[in-house]
């Protein structure tokens, strides 16, 4: 049986409760999403929910941000250095976290991500230390100007991919998107990386600036001799949530360009991997922070669970000293719990842009957790 109620009554009584132990700018910013996010938002309060979707369970990625300063001024970045902080983080500081989040059992994947990871001077340092400490795979996302001699202080075997973000297959396109030159910079790079032996996959998000170029790419990515290929959906989060709201985010109907191309791709030889987005109704659900470990890193110590609260203080966990701490309620594993028709909660309460509702009132489909991926293998 269903029982319906406003979520932010009791999820308020709780951040009352705990007053004393927050900041009062964290209070104000937590009070602000759950009052303005939170409208006529009635939730199924059923949390029992029926697992389909299968997130690997014993699966550890670490997004570890080592500092959030960049080079570019992309459209649609996340990076926002009011809840993620400007300091670029000691090495050893990093060496520090890095230890306390690595699993002695179960295999951990690493990301080093910024900002731009590569205007970090000691990055060779973090990969060649967390090689060290035992990370199953190191992947560096990068804007693909590698900075700071990257190319020349670690070695291919020390590192399994740098995953490189490109958004168009030519310079009109990428450019708009990510600013001027950034194109030539990036593919110039990208091919001195695989000449010295570098594994290259590449990271496209799709919004309603590149969807019609998308097709272009499985073609550009055998050109250029990359064979891991993953496309993104944009995210209505930091600039592109300030800026230009409901303006990038796809339909259902134009995201079902995706898999097509994602086919194609996978037919030129080119592995795959693309978000499920949208779920059938009759489709299960699942939060994929309810089963699998995620820990998006931020310089300055917040630990987040999901990607898509990371606007607002909602951190499951903050490293304070060097310890990674579970932060008190209320935040982000509050939210988890919550089961609603149109599926993701987080997605229904910052970027709802993508639901859909019949005359009824009911969601049209669900929207599948942003880490649930689908995979193409060739
Ligand atoms: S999306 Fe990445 S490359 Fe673009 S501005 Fe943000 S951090 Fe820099
Ligand atoms: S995106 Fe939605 S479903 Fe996925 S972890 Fe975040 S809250 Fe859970």
């Amino acid at each position: 049986m269903f029982h319906c109620f406003r979520w932010a009554v009791p999820t308020l009584q709780i951040l009352n409760i705990t007053r004393t132990s927050r900041n009062q700018e964290e209070i104000d910013c937590l009070y602000d999403f759950f009052v303005t996010k939170s409208a006529n938002f009635i939730i199924d309060s059923q949390i029992d929910m029926e697992k389909t979707v299968a997130f690997q369970k014993n699966a550890r990625n670490i997004f570890f941000h080592i500092l959030t300063r960049c080079n570019l001024k992309c459209r649609h970045c996340y990076i926002n250095p009011q809840h993620h902080g400007k300091q670029t983080l000691p090495v050893e500081t990093v060496k520090k976290w890095l230890k306390a989040l690595v699993h002695e059992k179960n295999a951990s994947n690493l990301i080093f991500i910024g900002g731009e990871p590569t205007l970090h001077p000691g990055l060779h340092l973090l990969i060649k230390a967390a090689r060290r400490m035992g990370y199953a795979s190191i992947t560096v996302d990068t804007n693909g100007f590698f900075f700071n001699h990257i190319l020349e202080k670690v070695a291919p075997e020390e590192l399994d991919y740098f995953s490189v973000g490109l958004d168009g297959s030519c310079e009109e396109i990428n450019d708009l998107i990510r600013g001027k030159g950034s194109y030539n910079k990036c593919v110039a790079g990208i091919e001195k990386a695989l000449a010295k032996g570098f594994k290259v996959s590449l990271i496209y998000t799709v919004s309603q600036l590149n969807i019609r170029d998308l097709k272009n790419m499985p073609g550009f990515l055998k050109v250029i001799g990359i064979d891991r290929f993953f496309i993104q959906v944009i995210g209505i989060r930091g600039r592109s949530a300030q800026n230009e709201k409901h303006k990038l985010q796809l339909t259902r109907k134009e995201w079902a360009a995706v898999p097509r191309v994602a086919a194609r791709a996978a037919r030129l030889g080119i592995h795959v991997t693309y978000p499920k987005v949208f779920l059938d109704c009759s489709e299960r659900f699942e939060c994929a922070a309810l089963v699998a470990e995620n820990y998006f890193v931020f310089p300055n110590g917040r630990v987040y669970q999901c990607p898509l609260g990371e606007d607002f203080p909602l951190h499951s966990y903050v490293f304070e000293g060097d310890k990674l701490t579970p932060t008190p309620p209320i935040n982000e594993r509050n939210l988890f719990q919550l089961s609603i028709p149109e599926g993701c909660v987080m997605n229904k309460l910052i970027q709802p842009g993508n639901l859909s509702y019949d005359k009824q009132g009911r969601p049209k489909y669900k929207i599948a957790c942003c880490l649930l991926k689908q995979e193409i293998k060739p």
